[in-house]
């Protein structure tokens, strides 16, 4: 069930309506956006009568949602949601640039952050727990890789995006990153989705690498549904037959996303790629296709990367491409007036 509050209603209305969700049972999660206030009610086992919100004082329309995805879904915020990161949004028509390292590795990641600031980046990534196909890989340098993330904000002033690998890493990252990434390997760990859910944090989910969009959407339901509604997606590449590249970037996955949901969908052209030669070109075709952001992997010294060193961009690339991304965000998208 989807409750569309009334232009102009009052405050004590939405009350109203939030305490009867409340009072059955179910879950109400509010939306405000573009000047729309919506409820929408998860946790009920079957259909809602729409006569029982419908009579409520500042109610538009009770829509009765039989469909699997309620909170995700594009009804759920016809006007596009926008995720407050830092001092910046993703979803706000612009192109945040999330980039930084695979993994915290030392202290020159400070270093590296003030540059990046200085390139034009919105927030820095770097994973200091890290889910890696060998067990023989690094694996994050763990605990003391937090405090790097801590020095990097504060040097930088960039907000920090960094990946949970379990409840546990979950726990430690919360007080420290700005946005909590779900990696592609567990875009399926459902209890680790409502956990992220619980959260007072934005959390970037990215796409399993065999998962269809139906899923991608579910796996995003699962945190929405939680009562946290700072949910951005990331398309980060799948598996097909093609041998030429680490994954399949599926661009068409950004327009689908809108039709389909309010959420906004950043592209990682780094893990898709696995080749810091064809980043840069996968990255302007990400923004050219609507993407509301961009995760680039970026290191001082990519050779001597501790993981994934093959698709690091060098640093001194960064702040050119950041550039151009601007430029074709704004052709791209020549309706929307703050384009970054
Ligand atoms: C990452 O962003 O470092 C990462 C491990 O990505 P993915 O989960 O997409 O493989
Ligand atoms: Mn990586």
């Amino acid at each position: 069930m989807l409750i569309v509050m009334k232009k102009g209603s009052r405050r004590e209305d939405l009350a109203r309506v939030v305490r009867t969700v409340e009072s059955l049972g179910f879950v109400p999660h509010v939306v405000e956006a573009a000047g729309k206030i919506t409820v929408g009610i998860s946790g009920n086992p079957g259909p809602l009568n729409p006569a029982l919100f419908e009579s409520h004082p500042g109610v538009a329309r009770a829509i009765p949602i039989t469909e699997p995805l309620k909170l995700a879904a594009r009804n759920a915020s016809p006007e596009g949601t926008s995720v407050r990161v830092g001092s910046r949004a993703i979803g706000d028509g612009g192109v945040f640039v999330i980039a930084g390292p695979c993994a915290v590795e030392g202290d020159h990641l400070v270093e590296t952050a003030r540059l990046l600031r200085a390139a034009g980046a919105d927030a820095l990534r770097g994973g200091a727990f890290k889910a890696r196909t060998s067990p023989y890989s690094f694996q994050g340098m763990g605990r003391p890789g937090l405090e790097l993330l801590v020095a990097a904000k504060r040097e930088s002033g960039l907000p920090i995006v960094s990946e949970a690998v379990d409840e546990a890493t979950l726990d430690l990252l919360a007080p420290v990153a700005d946005m909590i990434q779900i990696g592609s390997r567990n875009m399926h760990n459902y209890e680790l989705l409502k956990l992220a859910g619980r959260l007072k944090k934005p959390v970037l989910l990215k796409r399993g690498m065999a998962a269809t969009l139906d899923e991608l959407l579910l796996a995003a339901e699962y945190v929405l549904a939680a009562g946290n509604p700072d949910v951005v997606l990331c398309e980060r590449g799948i598996r097909t037959f093609s041998q030429h590249s680490r994954f399949t970037l599926d661009l068409s996955i950004v327009p689908a996303v809108r039709e389909l949901s309010h959420l906004p969908v950043v592209v990682d052209p780094s893990h898709a790629t696995g080749r810091r030669e064809r980043v840069p070109a996968m990255a302007r075709a990400a923004v050219a296709a609507g993407a509301d952001g961009v995760m680039i992997e970026v290191h001082p010294a990519p050779d001597q990367a501790l993981s994934d060193a093959q698709q690091a961009v060098p640093l001194s690339q960064a702040a050119e491409l950041i550039a151009q991304l601007r430029e074709i965000a704004a052709i791209a998208r020549p309706r929307t007036e703050a384009v970054r």
